[in-house]
């Protein structure tokens, strides 16, 4: 019987053992924590509120993987329009900003306009950097004022020192009509890239993958420290050692190369120049649940801790206790560019200072639960370094026969589906390779 190790049990670990077994192999996945889904977990406290290990939401267009969440929830979930809008300087824009300028400062609207109609007829270089990009389709001061100051709290790094090519339908380019129409009427279309969206109705976004798990050989507190391509055997840190004839990786690339026996300098070189963020995830639990009409909301300023807030209690009336309100706040960091300066818990007061500082949280509400969450890999930068250490970490792990997947593995900007379906396809890699005699 061919042995599969699939590391880690996120969307990508899933997939990965999803696919083999439609073909009956049986795999074995191993995960560090103590529970699974990766970043996909949810976490549900005695006193009732749920929260995700950040804001998590299914907006696949993807007919197939809809079915399956579907599926694996029983049909209970929740179809909800997306309502998305930005906090800067004391002004709260519908979202993106770009087609919604009314309301602000006639002078200021005059100079974001002006840049963006001059970028509109002005012929641009093709972009070598994000900065570029921006300034070629909204014209400098939009460029500097919303996208570039986002990017750098979000980033963590400065749109000059990043790629253009995780982009995709990421920030909207409206046409010159739209955003003259969003700077005189209150009433826009949406455009966002995330229109209606699914979220379970019980348990939390996780609920999504739990029928997944079933007849799978999961085995969790499992942390990875050793991997002998040669002997083709794993080793993690409770002293269990197994061997393989396939394993399929998505732990973060970083994590990986640092335990791969032997692994050439010029490989954990270049993995230790791949950059990710950080987010430390403040959950706050009220006693109101009439705290935003609006699902998450962008802070652009840097007096603001946090860059993106979001309402779990409006993704499933089960997210929290009946007559209260949960927020969700993501303060960005990273190891790279911009260190962590202090505990993790001593962001939950400051984020719950900045709640009350733009009006979320009023003075008279009660903070029923807090807590706070550390993922140490959040979004990859796609600052200008990574395309050439990626090549050369993937190269050195194809040659090993390590099949990498996910968001870590393949170090993109994958969502859940794309997570999920990365690791269909390095189970399908599996399947499709001859039999490799264990050394
Ligand atoms: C803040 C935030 C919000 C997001 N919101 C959304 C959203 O709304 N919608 C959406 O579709 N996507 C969202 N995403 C993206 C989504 O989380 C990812 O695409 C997906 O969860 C990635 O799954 P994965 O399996 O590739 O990685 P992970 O979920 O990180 O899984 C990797 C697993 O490997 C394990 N592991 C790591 N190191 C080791 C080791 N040494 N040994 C053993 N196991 C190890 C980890 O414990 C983990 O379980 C969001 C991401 C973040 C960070």
């Amino acid at each position: 019987m061919t042995s599969i190790a699939i590391l880690g049990s996120g969307m990508a670990g899933m997939g990965a053992s999803h696919r083999l077994k439609q073909e009956g192999l049986p795999a074995v996945v191993y995960d560090m924590k103590g529970h699974y889904g990766g970043h996909t977990a949810s976490y549900v406290d005695a006193s009732g509120f749920v929260f995700d290990e950040g804001p998590h939401i299914s907006f696949t267009k993807d007919a197939r993987i809809q079915q399956l969440f579907a599926d694996n929830v029983n049909g209970e979930y929740e179809v909800i329009h997306a309502n998305v809008n930005n906090y800067w300087k004391g002004s709260w824009i519908k979202h993106p900003a770009q087609c919604n300028l009314r309301g602000l400062p006639t002078d200021f609207t005059v100079k974001m306009l002006t840049g963006i109609i001059e970028a509109h007829y002005t012929e641009s270089p093709p972009a070598t950097n994000y900065e570029e990009w921006l300034v070629a389709s909204f014209g400098r001061p939009f460029a500097e004022t919303f996208p570039m100051q986002y990017g750098r709290k979000y980033h963590t790094t400065e749109a000059s020192n990043m790629s253009i090519d995780w982009l995709g339908p990421r920030l909207y380019k409206p046409s010159l009509e739209e955003v003259l129409a969003g700077s005189l009427s209150a009433s826009t279309s949406d455009v966002h890239y995330i229109s209606d969206f699914r979220y379970p109705t019980r348990g939390g976004f996780v609920s999504f993958l739990r029928p997944f798990l079933d007849g799978v050989d999961l085995r969790l507190n499992h942390r990875l420290v050793h991997l002998d391509p040669r002997s083709r055997t794993l080793r993690f840190a409770d002293g269990v050692q197994v061997g393989y004839d396939h394993v399929i990786s998505s732990i973060p690339l970083p994590e990986l190369i640092r335990v791969i026996d032997q692994a050439p300098l010029d490989v954990v070189e270049a993995a230790e120049r791949l950059a990710c963020s950080t987010c430390v995830i403040v959950n706050v639990g009220i006693d109101r649940s009439d705290i935003s009409d609006w699902h998450w909301t962008y802070f652009y300023d840097d007096d603001f801790c946090f860059s993106r807030i979001s309402f779990p209690h409006m993704l499933s009336p089960n997210n929290a206790p009946p007559g209260t309100g949960s927020i969700q706040c993501e303060l960005y960091f990273s190891s790279k560019y911009k260190p962590l300066d202090c505990e993790p818990e001593a962001c939950i007061p400051r984020a719950i200072a900045d709640l009350k500082r733009c009006g979320i949280v009023r003075e008279t509400d009660r903070v029923l639960f807090s807590s706070v969450l550390v993922a140490k890999y959040a979004n990859v930068i796609f600052d200008l370094e990574r395309a050439g250490a990626l090549r050369v970490v993937h190269g050195y792990l194809d040659e090993i026969g390590v099949r990498y997947c996910g968001r870590y593995g393949e170090w993109g900007y994958q969502w859940t589906d794309e997570a999920f379906k990365s690791g269909e396809s390095a189970a399908q890699q599996v399947l499709d390779a001859p039999l490799m005699a264990r050394g």
